[in-house]
This record gives structure tokens, C-alpha cells and sequence, in this order.
């Protein structure tokens, strides 16, 4: 299997973290956007509120785009995993996307 990868500036926020992927044998496509969330699935946006980037200091990292806003419970998650010791809290964040100021909150 073959993929094309790029990096290219984010149509929604317009920092260059938008990340995408062609794969040549299906001609399938994603995207996704490491400051925003923004997504794409074969140049499709999907629903996104925003991003959480969860960095273990082993390397070994996950980002994934939120298609709801997180609940109390989920930021009390997120806050508890940067306490974990294996967890880079310096490479993790949780970022919601603001539609009406376009821009990123941070959520600490
Ligand atoms: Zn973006």
C-alpha cells in the first residue's frame, strides 16, 4: 500500500497543521488538522469541535477530532490523564474550536 502524505494550511483556522493522506490503492482521502480538529474523509469536512492530542512520553501518540463538545466528565478525564506519568503533558492538549471568534480555546 501506498499513501501520499501532506501538510498544508488549515482551510478552517489557517495554521499549517492540517495534516492529510491519499491512499493509492483506493483512492481514498482524510485529513485532519492538528490545531483545530478540522476533518476530512474523501475531501468531505465531517463534524468537528475541536482536537485532542494525547502525546505518551514513549513517543507513541494519538490525536483524534472531537464531533461533540467534551462534557465536565471528559475534561476531568483529560486533565486526569496528564497527571499520568507516562503521558507528555507538554505535547498533549485539548483544543475546542470556536466557530463565532475563529479560534482556538485551549482547555487546561
Ligand atoms: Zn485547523
Amino acid at each position: 500500500m501506498s499513501y501520499v502524505c501532506d501538510v498544508i494550511v488549515c482551510p478552517r483556522c489557517g495554521k499549517e497543521e492540517y495534516h492529510t493522506e491519499f491512499n493509492c490503492a483506493t483512492t481514498e482521502s482524510s485529513g485532519i488538522c492538528m490545531n483545530c480538529g478540522y476533518a476530512t474523509t474523501n475531501e468531505l469536512p465531517m463534524k468537528s469541535v475541536g482536537v485532542l492530542m494525547m502525546q505518551a512520553k514513549n513517543g507513541v501518540g494519538q490525536i483524534v477530532s472531537l464531533s461533540r463538545m467534551p462534557t465536565k466528565t471528559g475534561i476531568e478525564k483529560f486533565r486526569k490523564m496528564l497527571k499520568d506519568q507516562k503521558i507528555d503533558k507538554h505535547k498533549s492538549y485539548l483544543h475546542i474550536w470556536d466557530a463565532k471568534k475563529n479560534e482556538v480555546k485551549e482547555i487546561k
